[in-house]
């Protein structure tokens, strides 16, 4: 939507625009003034140190109580410790071998200070921080009006502050620049809008807190706008597409006789509806949601067999090796030996032996298998199907619009297509991020579920983290399974979770802290008395697919009775005699993650029982992520809280929002009311022909100007 203009180089230095473009993606003028701050401080408010997150990049006011300067303890060189005070609590900053900050940094001094929060010794810590002092003088002199000024707060990382960034957009702004209105001068007025180039200037220089405050609703006006501009015109083209009709017969009613449960009325709302889509002549676009163990498998393979029908091809892709392998042997149950044989039903991973694939890939271009289920694998270029019909996802949230896409190309035609996501979507979010995908969900659980209770477990409590080992035991006594999951496969290896780790070698780790790995606490419980005698197996992302496939029939058989893995089994994975799932260091994973792993239990008629194992503070968003957690169980309800908690594009996974998110400031959630009620204005936009050049366009008018400027 944005014209790539002036490359920022030349305004602002290539330094700082090398900079922006490495740490947030900004390559143009455009792309900068949308950079929105995150949220406005003011020099006379100092930041409440209380609520900072550990392991987050932050931007604090702070004003330095006391420093201290020493050197370290049996080892070369000194630390400056610096002890900033808020209106409530303290951060220590600290410095090694920087002695001479001593001169600017004394007790007093206000600023802006910026890094990633650490904590040591219980303490909150920024090591190194980067940092901007406010001018003594004028906070004497014009104290009021200058503390009352809002100071833009940017997203920021460690090497680029928010002081900088906000530097280099005055620079921007100072330079003339024109933008194109995306809305009509009288529905501005009606609204009570501003014009964008007035929102843009007030967003990032507000005089007061009004200002910011109508620039941001002016901004989310025409950013819903622009979202529900683009949408019409994506149901127009996809209106005039064509697909293949497939209707279902006796494939399907075969199935359906022997099906050893009664389909639920959601799945069989859904396959009705997909049914209808499938007999259309254009495209399906359908997103099947629905919770962990909601039956959403049945309701695909049910959409293949209607296909299959009348011999059209179906593929299903799986986000890992084990989910497709389990989807495979549980398919082939599902549907028989005869109909598995008649269908030619494939498995295609990347680890497979090569005379195998070559097998697949040939049943593929020539029409004899009409299912296949893969991984990525199925994306490859020497690919190739007869006639692909249905394109299934699973685990949608793990894939990017790319790779869906990638795997639509391979059909001669438009093929139908079904993604399936048990992370639930609020519907007005997977619209806006899905397009016009309709949407079925199984609201409900297939009939005899058992409840999950779900436990934190304070790990620093000895007699509680015994009771989590005698609970296991317990559990497999009376002939269930349990999970044990770890954040790490060893423990030299670091954690790709984004989770604190300590930067400087100067500071004192305390022991126990390391997060554990599926490796030592293999180790660990084979030689746990408590479980002695207990079949225990170990599963990470690291053992080849043969290995991975050996221990997870054993675990399926009943054979291990203890699985300890990695999130390698977070998705998907179906052992309804599973009853227990004991998570380590549960602060390390991330909310619908975490609602995830505990879907693998209480799947069959067995109550389940979720343990989060984890030392983290009760203070932090970690434990209140637990807590949501232990106290919630619906995924709908927790979606939301973690909307809340994490950006959009954080909950649906980076690729699908494709790197920077064309969403500034719009929320979808917090925001359905707004998106909603500008659908119609966008439609009258439209009918009036305005949207061929609503395009939302910034542009430097003089770039040679601005360079000199
Ligand atoms: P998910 O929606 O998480 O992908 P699955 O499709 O893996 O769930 O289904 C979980 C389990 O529930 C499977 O063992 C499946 O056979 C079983 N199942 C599916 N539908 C029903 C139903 N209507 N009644 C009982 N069990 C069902
Ligand atoms: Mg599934």
């Amino acid at each position: 939507m944005l014209t790539d203009l002036t490359l920022l180089a030349g305004v602002l230095g290539d330094k700082t625009a090398k900079a922006l473009d490495k740490q947030f993606g900004i390559k143009t003028v455009a792309e900068l003034l949308l950079h929105f701050p995150r949220r406005y401080s003011k020099r006379g408010e100092l930041t409440d140190f209380s609520s900072l997150p550990i392991g987050e990049v932050v931007t604090v006011v702070g004003q330095v109580q006391s420093t201290n300067q020493r050197s370290m303890k049996g080892r070369k060189g000194s630390i400056f410790e610096v002890v900033l005070g808020d209106g409530n609590g303290q951060l220590t900053l600290a410095f090694f071998n920087q002695a001479w900050r001593q001169a600017e940094l004394h007790a007093g001094v206000q600023g802006l200070f910026s890094g990633k929060i650490g904590a040591f010794s219980g303490r909150l810590q920024l090591t190194h921080p980067d940092y901007e002092l406010f001018d003594a003088e004028i906070i004497d002199q014009q104290a009021k009006a200058w503390a009352e000024l809002p100071i833009p707060i940017y997203p920021a990382t460690g090497t680029l502050s928010s002081w900088r960034i906000q530097k280099a957009v005055e620079k921007v702004l100072d330079a003339r620049h024109q933008a194109q209105e995306v809305i009509p001068a009288e529905l501005l007025e009606k609204q009570k809008l501003m014009p964008l180039l007035t929102a843009i200037e007030m967003i990032h220089r507000p005089k007061k807190d009004s200002d910011w405050e109508q620039a941001t609703n002016s901004l989310k006006f025409h950013e819903a706008m622009l979202l529900q501009l683009g949408l019409l015109e994506r149901r127009k083209k996809a209106e005039l597409e064509e697909a293949a009709v497939y209707k279902s017969g006796a494939l399907l009613s075969r199935f359906d006789e022997g099906l050893p449960f009664d389909l639920t009325p959601g799945q069989i709302d859904a396959g009705t509806q997909i049914a209808a889509d499938l007999a259309r002549g254009h495209p399906m676009n359908r997103m099947l949601q629905g919770e962990v163990g909601s039956g959403k498998t049945v309701v695909a393979l049910r959409a293949v067999l209607a296909v299959a029908e009348s011999g059209g091809q179906s593929a299903l892709l799986a986000p890992t090796e084990v989910l497709a392998s389990q989807h495979f042997r549980s398919i082939v149950q599902a549907l028989g030996p005869a109909v598995t044989k008649e269908l030619g039903v494939r498995l295609l991973t990347g680890q497979q032996p090569l005379a195998m694939r070559k097998k697949t890939l040939l049943d593929m271009a020539s029409g004899n298998c009409r299912l296949v289920i893969g991984t990525h694998a199925l994306l490859s270029e020497n690919v190739s199907f007869f006639d692909l019909g249905l394109v299934i996802i699973d685990e949608q949230h793990r894939f990017g619009v790319g790779q869906r896409e990638a795997l639509k190309s391979k059909a001669k035609n438009s093929p139908h297509s079904l993604v399936m996501t048990a992370t639930p979507i609020p519907r007005t979010l997977a619209v806006t991020v899905f397009g016009d995908l309709d949407v079925s969900s199984l609201r409900e659980l297939p009939k005899g579920r058992q409840p999950i209770v779900t436990h934190i477990v304070d790990i620093s409590r000895k007699d509680l983290v015994a009771r989590v080992w005698e609970r296991v035991s317990e559990e497999v006594s009376a002939g269930r399974q349990a999970f044990v999951v770890c954040p790490k496969i060893d423990p030299q290896q670091t954690e790709d979770t984004g989770a604190m780790v300590p930067e400087s070698e100067d500071l004192e780790s305390e022991p126990g802290l390391e997060p554990a790995s599926v490796t030592s606490v293999f180790a660990s419980l084979e030689n746990n008395k408590m479980l002695a005698g207990i079949r225990i197996g170990l599963l990470h992302g690291r053992m080849s697919s043969k290995e991975k496939d050996e221990v997870m029939d054993q675990f399926e058989s009943g054979q291990l009775q203890v699985l300890v893995a990695t999130t390698v089994i977070e998705v998907g994975v179906n052992v309804p005699n599973a009853s227990t799932m004991v998570v380590l260091d549960a602060d390390h994973f991330g909310l619908s993650q975490l609602h995830q792993l505990r879907g693998r239990v209480g799947r069959g008629e067995h109550a389940g029982l979720c343990l989060l194992v984890s030392g983290v503070d009760r203070e932090t968003l970690a434990f209140q992520r637990l807590d949501a957690l232990s106290r919630i169980s619906d995924g709908f309800e927790l979606s939301e809280i973690d909307l809340d908690v994490r950006g959009e594009g954080d909950v649906l996974g980076d690729t699908q929002s494709g790197g920077r998110s064309s969403l500034q400031l719009l929320r979808v959630v917090r925001d359905a009311k707004l998106i909603q009620e500008v659908r119609p204005l966008a439609v009258e936009v439209e009918k009036a022909g305005m949207s061929e050049q609503l395009t939302l366009v910034l542009e430097i008018q003089d770039a040679g100007q601005l360079a000199r400027g």
